[in-house]
């Protein structure tokens, strides 16, 4: 089957379009016609070589469609289901599989090499082969993923907004209420309003947060901040947030997420808590990246430092549960989606790196 990708042919080189072959979905895999996919952080650490890999590659990872066809032995979708797509296989035997925290699966090393569990790939361009991105790639307008990875949904919700559902909202609003447990009436600071930082925010007037104070540099970012939620907002390229934050927080937050990844701002996010508090870590920094903090506090106010990786979900019912958010009108994911084609696929990675707001959506 011919579809339109985007191709990392080179680190750092602008991604190419291209038309490709998509093959036949195999034993336990599924086909799917992708309606749309977000751009993420994390392609663009893809696309500078920050993880290594193979290439050339398909991006893209955050992902919702219609099932095309499935391969042998497929039983938990089928042709016509809507589904949103989950960037982490889980094979549900591990250790972490069977403690029930398939986001640290072991079991799945394969799709790091960019190919299918059988050490193949179903894109191919003029006979020669094309890598997939983590199990699943899409910036295509047909993909082939893992039937793990494919989660379904109900036909009523519209695809473009729960596309973001397959990394920033789970990321982000996983953060909030899997991994931190805000109750109502806590004080949360949110550092880095893009998709996640905004997902975050959002499952924190969810868990009913009083105070939620959003940390940008942009302003556009921080007033989006503000319509979904945010209590008080702070520039910190104005104002020094550490301090507004204390201050706010009279002594500091009972929570603070990090949603950027960079030393800096993970050292705030230490920096700023309350007595009792905890901060969450759930940007992605470099491997080099360290934090640090001073133990005499953290011991004194019994603060705790926690990582999160894809929101501690698990993707088959904390989709559809992130869904029926949507659905019921807590989860505001139409404000945050801007649609864009897939021909700009370069622009909108250089929109990325210069932190631009919300989040760029390619539809198909
Ligand atoms: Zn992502
Ligand atoms: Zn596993």
């Amino acid at each position: 089957m011919k579809s339109k990708a985007a191709i990392l042919v080179g680190f750092g080189r602008p991604l190419e379009i291209e038309e490709i072959d998509v093959a036949e979905p195999r034993e336990n895999e599924v086909r799917i016609k992708v309606a749309a996919s977000g751009v993420c952080h994390s392609d663009l650490h893809a696309a500078h070589g920050v993880y290594g890999g193979n290439l050339p590659a398909i991006l893209g990872h955050e992902g919702a469609g219609i099932v095309e066809s499935v391969g042998n032995g497929v039983s938990n979708v089928a042709a016509g289901d809507h589904v949103i797509i989950s960037w982490k296989p889980a094979c549900g035997h591990c250790r972490s599989c069977l403690r029930g925290r398939p986001n640290l699966c072991e079991g799945a090393a394969w799709a790091d090499c960019g190919r299918m569990k059988d050490g193949t790939t179903r894109y191919s361009s003029n006979g020669s082969d094309v890598l997939h991105f983590g199990g699943v790639s899409t910036f295509t307008e047909y993909t082939v993923v893992p039937a793990e990875c494919a989660v379904k949904i109900g036909r009523d919700l519209p695809l473009v907004p729960m596309s973001l559902v397959g990394c920033a909202v789970t990321t982000g609003v996983g953060a909030a209420i899997n991994t931190a447990r805000i109750v109502a009436g806590d004080s949360v600071a949110i550092i880095g309003c893009g998709g996640v930082g905004l997902s975050s925010l959002q499952g924190a007037r969810i868990a009913g947060a009083k105070t939620i104070i959003a940390v940008d540099q942009s302003d556009a970012a921080l007033s989006l901040a503000r319509s979904l939620g945010a209590t008080h907002t702070i520039n910190s390229r104005c104002d020094d947030p550490k301090r507004s934050i204390v201050e706010i927080g009279n002594g500091g937050v009972d929570w603070s997420i990090e949603a950027v990844g960079r030393q800096e701002t993970m050292d705030l996010a230490v920096s700023i808590l309350n007595r009792g508090g905890q901060a969450v870590l759930a940007g992605v920094a470099r491997a080099e990246t360290m934090v640090s903090f001073k133990p005499f506090v953290l011991v004194r106010q019994e603060n705790a430092i926690l990582g999160s990786y894809y929101g501690s979900a698990r993707p088959h019912t904390d989709f559809p549960r992130f869904a029926n958010y949507y659905r019921q009108g807590m989860l505001d994911l139409d404000s945050m989606v801007t649609p864009r084609k897939l021909e700009e696929i370069n622009e909108i990675l250089t929109d990325l790196e210069s932190g631009a707001n919300g989040r760029s959506v390619i539809v198909f």
